[in-house]
């Protein structure tokens, strides 16, 4: 088996070297393992999307000697337009990081991290993970994914775990940005379907934001609003006064996790009114009545008492929505990651359903993606789903992919994963003991962070694959495994508009690091499997195969025949059957038919109760902790932004607080002071940050932090499994 691991090795480091078809290019200074020459002219510029965020705007990366040495926005992308925003800028600047992993490392039995060899690493992982399913069954191993790999990388991951390994639970980091999106989109529209193009924004003349700072959690989409010409109301709901709320013509500032209640007042207001589409509902939708009735309850009265808001704020918001021509309901984070996330977001779609703002331009009901290629794994990580948006407990569905695919249906799993923190869970309970983590660092990023270091800690086997062995995730594993980045592998990301774009390899991976699609065929062969990967050989001809997956679905992409058409195109949205008409560049925008894909072909109207928070404020914990993005300059857990001075600089320095006058009065808190925040849970130490822009009653602080979910609760959204990051009780006290 070694030296079956040893030609693996070579066929992955074969690839690196080479181009796409396999030919030698032979570089000044020889092949070291490091090094990646591509198959792009030395000195030239080339295109590809960015590696941070969803946006998926198009970087020009300029080449010397086959090496990235700087990069511009790209002017003709679609998405973009010749903006980026500072990360975008500094896309490179991580990847030269002095604490890049460049070769394997594996933990000995003195607990010391060694560092090995390919061979010893793949069967490292084989031996270990093999060894826990035989004593504890399949299912003992489990994987948590990533939004931030190439689409064809997270579809081999998901192919190779499930259909090689007989791993069944296998989630990502996707759950804690988008799930929530991805069930109301479903049980709404009966599919994982966001409608948009990013022309609406410039389209609409009323604008709904409702949990989202897209100002600096989406530049660019707020820069594609500043280019709207209709002089548009920019509605935002949200606590805070955010950025995004500064910039707004109206700002309604409820009360925490109370948008469903919100979203049920406006639409009691607009049925009372008849500011209803009843053309629109009655071609078009189900359950409208069963809708109408239950708003009935939500009086303004009721609804401002729930909300914090004035009857008088509430009927201007109906009014407005009313008065609109086209209107587009945007969501993202604020929604998503509450306890009732899926049935806000769902509220969401049935204003814009029952006032006929589905399907032209500059409207709809629209979620905001997180993680730059979160749309891909929605579609292809073969976690939560079967390939392609199918479900791994039809039977039909198994037969199609495993037809497809040529390989046993047997291998399919039948039942669905467990959620990320049902496989956390399932860790506590000794049920899984192998755990392989890919490009996500969960240490810091999950909530409640000491039950989940407890519990990681219970594991027998813990594998990290990322491009830094110093994540607070990594410091934790066995066995780590060197990972390529963005820049330095081929593949495709899916953007929120449902847009493929490409990346490339425009820099050498250091040391002995790998692409993660090499990492995941060099472990198929050692598992012995690789055989069923065969035409897998590379990303774009998996790309290929996820075409012929996509057949016949709403998200059919045989239209696109290969990297060239879609850089071409400048992207390229889904679906793009074979033989479509549409100009492929164009931005096209979904249900223009008025055709949804539930059986009957109609949306759903979908209501429920809301229900309490599951920690409320109480004497000992009297402040709501809101969590959220602290800066444009930062990226989630900073595991890339934190390595470029220049981001560092555009970004708050040290943890901080924000709490409001009133609230640092009361506790005789100045300016800058030092003050601990203690939840149930866990306590951090931050610098005070006294504003106006928070209520009394709460406090801020970024997510960027690793010790703001010391403090966090764990609570999550019944449908999708979503934590709910931004509502936890807090008390606060001078040091
Ligand atoms: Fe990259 Fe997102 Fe910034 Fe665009 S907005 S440059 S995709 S991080």
């Amino acid at each position: 088996m070694r030296n079956a691991v040893k030609q693996a090795v070579k066929q992955a480091v074969h690839q690196r070297r080479g181009t796409l078809t396999g030919e030698l290019v032979r570089r000044p200074g020889g092949f070291g393992l490091g090094q990646v020459p591509n198959r792009l002219a030395p000195d030239s510029t080339t295109s590809m999307v960015c590696g941070f965020c969803s946006t998926g705007c198009s970087l020009d990366v300029h080449l010397r000697n086959g090496q990235a040495v700087n990069l511009t926005p790209s002017t003709h992308y679609p998405v973009n337009r010749g903006m980026a925003c500072p990360k975008g800028w500094e896309a490179l600047t991580p990847l030269h990081a002095s604490d890049r992993l460049s070769t394997p490392r594996l933990r000995d039995a003195s607990g010391q991290m060694r560092d090995v060899d390919w061979p010893t690493a793949t069967n490292a992982f084989v031996d270990r993970f093999k060894s826990i399913q035989q004593r504890h069954g399949a299912e003992s191993v489990a994987f948590i994914s990533t939004g931030q790999i190439a689409t064809e990388e997270m579809a081999l991951l998901g192919a190779f775990a499930k259909f090689g390994m007989g791993v069944v639970h296998g989630d990502g980091n996707t759950r804690q940005c988008m799930a929530t999106s991805v069930v109301a989109y479903k049980q709404a529209f009966g599919f994982d379907a966001p409608p948009y193009t990013y022309d609406d924004f410039e389209q609409s003349d009323v604008i709904v934001l409702v949990g989202s700072n897209l100002c600096i959690a989406h530049p660019i989409m707020w820069e594609r609003i500043c280019r709207n010409q209709c002089s548009p109301e920019i509605m935002v709901v949200d606590p805070r006064v955010t950025e995004t709320a500064s910039a707004a013509t109206q700002h309604y500032a409820l009360a925490p996790k109370r948008d469903l209640t919100l979203m049920y007042g406006i639409a009691h207001i607009l049925v009372a009114n008849d500011w209803v589409d009843h053309e629109y509902i009655d071609a078009h939708t189900s359950g409208y009545d069963t809708f109408a009735a239950h708003v009935a309850e939500f009086n303004p009265e009721r609804v401002g008492a729930a909300t914090g808001l004035s009857i008088e704020q509430l009927e201007r918001s109906a009014a407005t929505i009313q008065a609109g021509k086209r209107v587009s309901f945007w969501w993202t984070m604020g929604v998503n990651q509450s306890h009732e996330g899926v049935r806000t977001a769902q509220a969401i779609i049935d204003l814009a359903l029952m006032t006929g703002n589905i399907g032209r331009p500059g409207i709809g009901a629209n979620s905001i993606t997180g993680q730059r290629n979160a749309m891909g794994s929605r579609l292809f990580s073969n976690t939560t789903s079967l390939f392609a948006g199918r479900d791994f407990t039809n039977a039909e569905h198994r037969g199609d992919v495993a037809h497809i695919l040529g390989i046993d249906v047997s291998v399919i799993p039948t039942h669905n994963s467990a959620a990320y923190d049902q496989i956390i869970d399932k860790i506590l309970a000794g049920e899984i003991k192998g755990l392989w983590i890919i490009a996500t660092n969960t240490a810091h990023s999950w909530i409640d962070q000491k039950h989940l270091h407890d519990v990681l800690e219970r594991l027998e086997f813990l594998v990290v694959q990322d491009m830094y062995a110093t994540t607070e995730t990594a410091q934790l594993a066995n066995l780590v495994l060197p990972a390529a980045g963005w820049g330095e592998k081929d593949g495709t990301f899916i953007n929120s508009e449902r847009r493929f774009g490409v990346i490339k390899r425009v820099s050498r991976a250091p040391g002995m690091a790998l692409a993660d699609f090499s990492i995941f065929k060099l472990l198929a062969h050692a598992w012995g499997c690789g055989a069923m990967f065969d035409e897998w050989r590379d990303p774009e001809a998996t790309l290929s195969i996820l075409g012929r997956l996509s057949k016949g679905l709403p998200c059919d992409f045989t239209g696109i025949d290969g990297y060239r058409s879609i850089d071409a195109a400048g992207g390229i949205q889904w679906p793009f059957p074979e033989g479509s008409m549409a100009d492929p560049g164009s931005e096209r925008r979904l249900f223009e038919d008025g055709q949804f894909h539930t059986p009957d072909g109609r949306a759903r109207f979908i209501v429920d109760h809301p229900q309490p928070v599951r920690e409320s404020t109480s004497d000992r914990y009297p402040l709501i902790l809101l969590t959220g993005r602290g800066s444009s300059a930062q990226w989630h857990t900073q595991t890339r932004t934190a390595k470029s001075a220049i981001l560092r600089s555009l970004a708050p320095t040290g943890s901080y607080v924000e709490l409001s006058p009133v609230d640092a009065a009361a506790r005789h808190i100045t300016p800058h002071e030092l003050v601990d925040v203690v939840s149930a849970r866990g306590s951090m130490t931050a610098q005070a940050i006294i504003t106006a822009t928070i209520a009394t009653g709460q406090i801020f602080i970024p997510m960027h932090d690793a010790a703001t979910n010391k403090l966090t609760c764990a609570s999550f959204d019944p449908h999708s499994r979503q934590p709910s990051y931004k509502h936890s009780a807090v008390q606060l006290n001078k040091k």
